[in-house]
């Protein structure tokens, strides 16, 4: 199961639950899942599908949602296609028709499908090993997001009575829970109910005074992230996006009442990264299953804690530390109560107003945040103090922040006042950065000074003493920063001074602190780029190419080896032959101007290291199927892989010393002679201008094969 959890979707261990609920659904029992977002919930039926025969029918609400998923899934080189109302007649036709010939591993649909009658006779005629119902909460009329169409689900047990189903949502709620279980005839699932905790999200609450000023410090803090606000009204939401794009960020604004066309463009542009904030009321969020949002900010008061945690729930999907803060005024909690008092009916009037001093009580609190929250959803023996919200962080004291600010003013005079933020942390910390050896930094006696604080304390160090206003942010298109003559006094009177303590982000058992600051930013960025263009080259969201923890691992351990860069987080066998090359030229490229080298990525599989001479299952399998003389096409459409994800096994299995009869693959001879004579002409191994100068009439599989039988 490891080997297929890193060869289909590059990761290297399972969150926890993932392996006792996969083992489980492999057994062929019923199970019901709660877990929270970004839990992990896919995979507990993506890798089952993998390893069971026949296809697995996935039911999902949000028709804009199936679709990044199965591109998540086809970019991981797994057959997976989805059926719903955007599709034509045609399409669905050929798909249905793609699932009889087993050619589909995972197949989406909606629900309101499953009342069609062309569409119940499909289902009898395909063989269906395994029924996933995602964001199954929608059956439940208690739920936040009653979708009629999900009763349609019971049907489906009735024509596959045989068929394990496997329901799974992050709402946890006891009275859901029921509904779930009674309106899917559950009673014999195992239930398998995971912490509620985000250890990654921290929490803070501030005083919604200079809220603007505030705001727009944290968005131009979060540059290049995505960010998604919370206002109270549609006024509000597009008032304020206004504002910021004057401010010069792009941002878009969503609500209920805007027209369906210019929803889904506002949509579209966030989950592709073309807008990074988006200004929304509650109405967003639903359709969006963007791993990389870093910031949720309540600029209003939400209406409840359940409402709260599900909106805070859409920041760091992917696991990396992301922010949650929200500006609380009392008058906020006054103009909800007038709204309130309108409600007519008694019970819903005073539920209502009950759940909005539960989010008063939240906001005003004295004790850990994260313990409250999770307290409210029945979850009492967490610790009392975490290490990711303010009122935790707050209670430390101040530290002697002399040394650290004078070594910092010293460097902004030595280098001549004329540099920015990121040019003075690597000149403290001795980075080897090309134009600090050009302009001959690295021999100043502040080169490499600092090696106690990290690049994130020392931004933090720094922007303390702007607004203490020792330094000045000068300049005008890229900042840099000035001495004022406070800090010309602090240094010549050797002054003491002390800051807040260092709230080190978000302390999270997984990923490490290193991954939260330590990467680097440039090559991130350039990084970042040249996945933008590979999205948009595949009209794909960004994430679908690689998420943010991949890039992140790229940009600190700097991969340049093909065997290096697939054990980066997200790396599987398609992506790594998609993609490997281009990204590590990037890397390579950066790494010799910058004089940067490759670090070693700590393994963490439980399972030995992979060796070539040590092929997993996977790689056994398709030998198994080449000693019985296979065709690419068939062991291709067998083990529902790419060929050219068959062509990549035959070839590692070729070079670790695997003995195996290939002749029988060896194109016709008059074409092989081609082939090795442009070889030869071109010289190397480099597949695409030899298929260049074939006039692009051999396929790449075929040139790899015959690329083996050569060397052979
Ligand atoms: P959920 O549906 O529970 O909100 P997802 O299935 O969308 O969560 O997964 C959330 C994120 O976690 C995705 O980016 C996914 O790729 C990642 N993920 C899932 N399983 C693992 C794993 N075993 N290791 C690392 N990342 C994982
Ligand atoms: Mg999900
Ligand atoms: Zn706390």
């Amino acid at each position: 199961m490891l080997n297929l959890l890193k060869t289909h979707f590059g990761f290297d261990r399972f969150l926890p639950l993932q392996e006792e609920i996969i083992r489980w659904v492999l057994a062929g029992k019923d199970a019901l899942v709660l877990m929270p977002t970004g839990g992990g919930k896919s995979l507990c039926y993506q890798l089952p599908a993998l390893m069971m025969p026949g296809l697995t029918l996935v039911i999902s609400p949000l028709i804009a949602l199936m679709k990044d998923q199965v591109d998540s899934l086809k970019a991981n080189g797994i057959p997976a296609e989805f059926i719903n109302s955007t599709l034509s007649y045609a399409a669905i036709n050929k798909i249905q028709r793609q699932a009889q010939a087993e050619g589909i591993k995972i197949l989406y649909a909606a629900p309101e499908r499953l009342i069609l009658p062309e569409f119940q006779h499909f289902l009898k005629k395909i063989k269906v090993s395994l029924m996933a119902i995602d964001e199954s909460h929608c059956i439940s009329e208690w739920g936040h997001d009653f979708r009629p169409d999900y009763r349609n689900l019971k049907m489906l047990r009735d024509i596959f009575p045989e068929v394990p189903a496997l329901a799974l949502t992050a709402t946890a709620t006891q009275k859901v829970r029921e509904d779930i279980i009674s309106q899917l005839s559950l009673d014999q699932a195992k239930i398998f109910i995971s912490s509620f905790n985000r250890p990654n999200l921290a929490y803070t609450v501030l005083p919604k005074k200079d809220s603007y000023d505030q705001l727009i410090e944290l968005l131009r803090r979060h540059q290049n992230e995505a960010a998604i606000i919370y206002c109270f009204s549609r006024k509000d939401t597009e008032h304020l996006a206004a504002d910021l794009r004057n401010e010069g960020f792009k941002a878009l604004s969503y609500h209920a009442g805007l027209e369906g066309e210019a929803r889904r463009t506002n949509q579209e542009k966030f989950i592709r990264d073309e807008v990074q904030i988006i200004v929304a009321t509650i109405a967003f969020g639903m359709g969006i299953d963007k791993p990389d949002v870093r910031l949720v900010i309540h600029y209003s008061l939400p209406k409840s804690i359940e409402g709260y945690y599900q909106e805070t729930g859409r920041a760091g999907r992917d696991g990396l530390p992301s922010q949650c803060v929200l500006f609380y005024s009392y008058a906020d909690s006054i103009k909800q109560q007038y709204f309130i008092r309108q409600i007519e009916d008694e019970t819903e009037r005073k539920n209502t107003y009950r759940k909005l001093e539960q989010m008063v009580e939240y906001c005003e609190l004295a004790t850990c945040r994260r313990h409250h929250l999770l307290s409210y959803f029945g979850e009492d023996d967490q610790p009392e103090k975490c290490q990711g919200c303010d009122v935790c962080l707050s209670t430390e004291e101040e530290f002697d922040a002399t040394k650290i600010s004078q070594k910092i003013i010293s460097a902004i005079i030595r280098t001549g006042g004329r540099f920015g933020l990121g040019y003075i942390i690597d000149v403290l910390r001795g980075a080897k950065n090309k134009k600090i050896l050009e302009r001959d930094h690295h021999k100043l006696s502040v080169y490499g000074i600092v090696n106690d604080f990290s690049k994130e304390d020392l931004r933090h160090i720094i922007s303390q003493l702007i607004s203490r206003k020792l330094i000045i942010k000068g300049g005008d298109e890229y900042p840099i920063l000035e001495l004022s003559p406070r800090g010309r006094d602090f240094l010549k009177q050797r002054e003491k001074i002390c800051l807040p303590k260092l709230k080190s982000s978000v302390q999270s058992p997984q990923p490490s602190e290193a991954l939260a600051t330590e990467y680097d930013m440039e090559l991130f960025e350039k990084l970042r780029l040249l996945r933008k263009k590979i999205a948009d080259e595949k009209r794909v969201p960004p994430f679908v190419v690689f998420g943010d923890l991949a890039l992140r691992q790229m940009a600190l351990y700097l991969p340049q080896s093909e065997e290096k860069f697939s054990r980066i987080s997200g790396v599987g066998e398609e992506k790594l032959k998609q993609y490997g090359q281009v990204f590590t030229e990037v890397i390579q490229t950066y790494a010799r101007e910058n004089n940067l080298r490759e670090k070693d990525i700590p393994v963490k599989r439980s399972a030995t290291p992979r060796r070539l001479s040590h092929l997993g299952p996977t790689y056994q399998e398709t030998k198994k199927l080449l000693l019985k003389k296979k065709s690419i096409e068939e062991m291709a459409r067998m083990r529902s892989l790419s060929v050219g994800t068959i062509a990549a096994h035959i070839e590692k299995l070729v070079r670790s010393g695997e003995k195996i009869d290939l002749g029988y693959l060896r194109p016709p001879v008059e074409k092989f002679k081609e082939i090795k004579a442009a070889f030869q002409k071109i010289g190397g191994t480099a597949l695409s201008p030899v298929r260049e100068m074939l006039g692009g009439q051999v396929s790449y599989e075929e040139l790899r094969i015959a690329r083996l039988l050569i060397k052979s």
